[in-house]
This record gives C-alpha cells, sequence and structure tokens, in this order.
C-alpha cells in the first residue's frame, strides 16, 4: 500500500509507531506525558533526532490534525519543552511529513525534533 493510500485508508493499527505505542516495539524514551511520547529516531539525520508522537490512535498524518488545533498546538508546545530538556540551545528544526512526496513513512503522526549541529537546506 502506497504512503497516500496509508494516510487516506483507515489508521493502521499495526504501524511501528502504534506498536511503540503499545509497547511491542522498544524505543529510547525522552520524554512521556498523558497525551504525548517522544523517543530517539532509530536512524537519526542529525546528532540529535527525536521523534514526538501524540497517543491517540487513528492520526494517520498532519492532515489529521486540521481539526484539532490544540493537539497540534500542545504537539509543538512539547516539542519546544523537549528541545530545551535536551540542552538544543542553539537551534533545532522541527518537521512533519505528510504523505508520500515529503517522504512520511510511518502512518502516525508525527513531529521530527532536528539539532545538536548545524542542520543542511531544506528540500
Ligand atoms: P517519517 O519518514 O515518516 O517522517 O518518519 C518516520 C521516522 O521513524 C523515520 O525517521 C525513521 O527512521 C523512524 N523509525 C522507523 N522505525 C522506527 C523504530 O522502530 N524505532 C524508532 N525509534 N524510529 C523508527
Amino acid at each position: 500500500m502506497s504512503t497516500n493510500e496509508q494516510i487516506t485508508s483507515k489508521y493502521d493499527d499495526d504501524n511501528i509507531f502504534a506498536k511503540i505505542l503499545s509497547g511491542d516495539i522498544p524505543n529510547d524514551t525522552v520524554y512521556e506525558d498523558d497525551r504525548f511520547l517522544a523517543f530517539h529516531d532509530i536512524a537519526p539525520a542529525a546528532p540529535v533526532h527525536i521523534v514526538v508522537i501524540p497517543k491517540a490512535s487513528g492520526l494517520r498524518s498532519p492532515r489529521d490534525l486540521e481539526d484539532n488545533p490544540e493537539l497540534a498546538g500542545k504537539l509543538v508546545s512539547v516539542a519546544t519543552k523537549i528541545a530545551s530538556q535536551e540542552n538544543l540551545d542553539s537551534g533545532y528544526r522541527l518537521i512533519m511529513n505528510c504523505g508520500e512526496h515529503a517522504g512520511q513513512s510511518v502512518p502516525h503522526v508525527h513531529l521530527h525534533i532536528l539539532g545538536g549541529g548545524t542542520l543542511g537546506p531544506l528540500g
């Protein structure tokens, strides 16, 4: 199934981040509260690469936040808190991939935190 099919059809309960949330796949947790979990990316694209995910099921991509600005705002707020916790004082980048052209590979909404060194250009 293509990424675009994955983010437009029924939420896949077996996606990797759903399995991390259920505890079926271990993770290197850096932050957790009642609504969010954050962990180190398994294939870091920067010296520090953390992924933040909402614990809520059914959110396949950033498109599913269109009607939930409160959760979207809280996700960014939590990411900035984690960046402070991880001492990314010289700067960092927040990225959300949506769909095939953006390279989204896991159909559970997530926010990347990249930092720990000078980052390359976007796009
Ligand atoms: P996307 O490409 O969908 O925006 O981001 C998905 C991210 O999840 C990728 O950066 C990828 O390296 C990461 N990832 C995939 N599988 C695992 C895993 O099992 N554990 C962790 N910690 N990260 C994963």
